[in-house]
């Protein structure tokens, strides 16, 4: 029987990333991906909004962001990969209590660098049609909505087709010589003691024991390394062996809202912000519901990342429910946008965060052998290529990972062990 050097479960964003990685900072390994979906990157990161920003207050968010879009944008210029990259941008609005309480990580960011701009509540207004002032809507009060006050604009943030960027590391990881068998359900982690003795049901707990390969509805894969990828379904392969990962699935929904009359073309066309002629990725004040520019679908996709008293939920097709729109992010959204009265999505999906609970920031360790990616909690597109560094570094038993752009980062930094993550003051 074949002995792959690493079998990595799972061929989403965060698996491919790893696997392509691995592959090529050990070109000699012979590593194989597994997904039990037919096809690359069909599970949550189909599912997702695709956006990114590289403003946040925390390093490690900073720097894993940051480089995995560098990396991004030097496929898409230097490479010739068209990964429809667009620097729309995000435009965060804010009441006046939170701008206040925004203004120092802002400040400090820009003491470092980081470009963004402060705009005024008259110029949103005139710009997007945007009602800034709830202060008389007695509904917007009972609904606890505040006025816009400023609106922060990141530029260095926009949108991106994950197809393309999944195609871009499972055909590279191809041509590098690694193999992928999907349609491959990987059903338990293979364990058996380092010296086989043919007791039935070994290993005891007096024995030595170690992951040796995956157990799929294939038959048994042996791998000297098992690397689990598998999304918000992590904890369903590390429970039965005792193992935490502290991740949890949570479902996040997105609707798809036509831009059909002239007023959603005049704001989904929104001039002045970016070069690419659109409105920006925008953030409403707190509940921080949310719109992203769909130009490929002449649409705005909207969404909020809902939690109390969201459950954590594990389901393979979770779906949208018609009325957290309709009687949730509808009602808000036309508090601030009046353009988006009486519409109704024309289509939407729902998939699942893989959320970290310690910190909302990814899980890179290895425990027992086996090496565990992911938690990356709703922005694993935008630090996928970071991530699979970091993996390989953590695969090859290096100290350092060296992230896109030759900045260094510490492995153990997103380990369990001696984890080091700053809290993010910048949340959506
Ligand atoms: C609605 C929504 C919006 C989002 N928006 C954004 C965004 O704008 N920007 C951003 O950066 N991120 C966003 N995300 C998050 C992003 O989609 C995820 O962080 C990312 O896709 C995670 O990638 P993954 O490879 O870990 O997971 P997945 O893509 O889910 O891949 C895991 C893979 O493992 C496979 N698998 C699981 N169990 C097994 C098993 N037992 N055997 C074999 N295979 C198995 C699955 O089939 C799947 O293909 C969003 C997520 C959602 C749900």
């Amino acid at each position: 029987m074949v002995e792959y050097d690493a079998v990595v479960v799972g061929a989403g964003i965060i698996g491919l990333s790893t696997a392509y990685h691995l592959k090529n900072e050990s070109p000699n390994a012979k590593i194989l991906v597994v997904d039990k979906l037919n096809a690359a990157g069909q599970a949550n990161t189909a599912k997702s909004a695709a956006a990114f920003r590289c403003l946040f207050s925390s390093h490690t968010n900073f720097v894993l962001a940051d480089s995995s879009v560098e990396f991004y944008r030097h496929l898409q210029m230097d490479m010739n990969i068209d990964l429809k990259l667009k620097q729309t941008g995000y435009l965060w609005l804010f009441d006046e209590e939170d701008y206040k309480k925004m203004i120092p990580a802002l400040e400090g960011l820009s003491k470092k660098g980081f470009e963004y701009d402060v705009h005024s509540e008259e110029e949103l207004a005139e710009k997007l049609g945007l009602k800034t002032n709830l202060a008389d809507d007695e509904e917007a009060k009972m609904m606890g909505l505040g006025s816009v006050y400023k609106g922060i604009f990141i530029p260095k943030a926009g949108i991106v087709d994950v197809d393309v960027l999944v195609k871009f590391y499972e055909s590279e990881f191809l041509r590098l010589g690694g193999k992928i068998q999907y349609g491959t359900n990987v059903e338990s982690v293979a364990v058996e003691p380092r010296e086989v003795l043919g007791i039935p049901g070994e290993p005891y707990f007096w024995q030595s024991a170690r992951s040796c390969g995956v157990n799929t509805n294939k038959g048994l894969i042996r791998a000297k390394q098992v690397v689990i990828a598998a999304g918000a379904w992590i904890s369903q392969l590390l429970d039965p062996l005792g193992i935490e990962c502290h991740v949890k699935s949570m479902k996040r929904q997105v609707f798809s809202v036509k831009a059909r009359t002239d007023a959603l073309q005049k704001l989904l066309f929104t001039k002045g912000f970016n070069d690419a002629g659109c409105v920006p990725f925008t953030i409403m004040p707190k509940p921080s519901v949310y719109f992203r520019p769909a130009l490929e679908e002449d649409a705005f996709w909207l969404s909020y990342a809902d939690e109390f008293p969201r459950a954590f939920k594990l389901e393979d097709d979770p779906q949208p429910e018609e009325y957290f729109y309709q009687y949730g992010m509808y009602q808000v959204l036309v508090k601030y946008f009046p353009q988006f009265t009486g519409c109704r999505p024309f289509s939407a999906f729902a998939g699942l965060y893989a959320v970290n609970t310690l910190d909302g920031q990814p899980v890179i360790f290895k425990e027992k052998g086996l090496i565990v990616v992911g938690g990356a909690s709703g922005s694993g597109i935008m630090k996928a290529d970071a991530i699979g560094r970091i993996a390989t570094a953590l695969y090859r038993g290096e100290e350092q990972a060296i992230l896109y752009g030759d900045r260094k980062f510490k492995v153990s930094d997103l380990g369990l062990k001696n984890r080091h993550v700053e809290a993010e003051r910048l949340v959506i």
